[in-house]
């Protein structure tokens, strides 16, 4: 998609600190870290939100979830704990359009998030 910055990264055409790609997914270190270890894993297919979701996703979910616990064992901080965030739309803070899984760990997270 034109002007989308996670779809520009997987084209090459932005910078992006790429931790870990395979043909469905692609994870960077976000560019402003919340936590030690904050990664963010995103579809090569460009889909706004979590709304957009339809059934023939179900399997590129559930590798995301994949890719986040492998990502959480090869840095170290998978026996700590971490946390698998996706914001969906402005009011739970959504800011790039292409739908996207945070991966925070290397300290404590408290609960409930904000
Ligand atoms: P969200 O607010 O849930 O949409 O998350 C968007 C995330 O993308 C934020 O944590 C930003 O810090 C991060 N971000 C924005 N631009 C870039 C970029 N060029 N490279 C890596 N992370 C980015
Ligand atoms: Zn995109």
């Amino acid at each position: 998609m034109d002007n989308c910055i996670f779809c520009k990264i997987i084209a090459g055409e932005l910078p992006g600190k790429v931790v870990y790609e395979d043909p469905m997914v692609v994870a960077v270190e976000d560019i402003d870290p919340q936590a030690p270890h904050h990664y963010l894993i995103f579809p090569r297919k460009h889909l706004p939100t979590t709304l957009d979701l339809t059934e023939g996703d179900d399997q590129l979910v559930g590798h995301v979830f994949r890719v986040a616990a492998k990502l959480a064992r090869d840095h170290g901080f998978a026996e700590r704990g971490f946390r698998v965030v996706n914001n969906c739309n402005e009011g739970a803070g959504q800011s790039v359009w292409h739908i996207h899984f945070h991966l925070l760990g290397g300290r404590d997270l408290s609960w409930p998030p904000g």
